[in-house]
């Protein structure tokens, strides 16, 4: 664990001096990540709006309410219990899309976020971090609304499973009220899923 905050801390200090893309020179902080460590469960959303670019945490806008309230009143877990981290870790400029050459420069670092963290189910907010995270794992992405809700399972070297689900973006969920009891049941098989996990490590560790 001291190894891994240490990692962690060094990470961090080198993503806050980046400036492989051009993004470093338009926002105002660098949004890293944050939350467990050790989490089992990390969020992955886009890139940081208006909001986490002032405050330089993720998630702390308007769409992050809806994500942090569908954690803890859905899934059951605190907030500061699972990761949360994004694809860009710079706000692009009035929230446009991310640019691959973007994404290019930017991932290696979640990359090494995922190594460190080592969940065991990731959360993919938003086609951006679908489309990232599926191309990473060798799973088949065509569209958010094909894969959305359904969960994929990762066969780690070690031979630990990696769970694997994306969901809508909050923020399109704020746009389109409509989307939410839908949104909630996705939040309520990572729920399920978590809890079988829970439930057959007790099955098998006789430690
Ligand atoms: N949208 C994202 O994708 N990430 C954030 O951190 C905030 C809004």
């Amino acid at each position: 664990m001291q190894d891994k905050i240490l990692e962690l801390k060094k990470l961090e200090e080198e993503i806050k001096s980046c400036t492989k893309c051009s993004l470093w020179k338009t926002k105002k902080n660098y949004v890293v990540g944050e939350g467990n460590p050790d989490a089992k469960l990390m969020f992955i959303g886009e890139a940081p709006g208006r909001e986490e670019d002032i405050q330089g945490r993720p998630f702390v806008g308007s769409a992050g309410k809806l994500l942090t309230e569908l954690i803890e009143n859905v899934i059951g877990l605190k907030r500061e219990d699972v990761y949360i981290a994004n694809v860009l870790k710079c706000r692009p400029p009035n929230n446009r899309d991310p640019r691959p050459e973007e994404i290019k420069a930017c991932t290696p670092y979640l990359i090494r976020q995922i190594d460190l963290i080592n969940p065991s189910f990731i959360v993919c907010l938003g086609r951006y971090s679908a489309k990232f995270i599926f191309d990473l794992f060798n799973l088949k992405f065509t569209n958010i609304t094909k894969v959305k809700g359904k969960i994929f399972e990762v066969i780690r070297s070690d031979g630990s499973v990696l769970q694997i689900m994306a969901t809508y973006h909050p923020a399109a969920v704020l746009y389109r009220p409509i989307l939410k009891d839908e949104y909630i049941k996705d939040f309520e098989k990572i729920a399920e899923a978590l809890e079988r996990k829970k439930k057959t490590k007790t099955l098998f560790d006789f430690t």
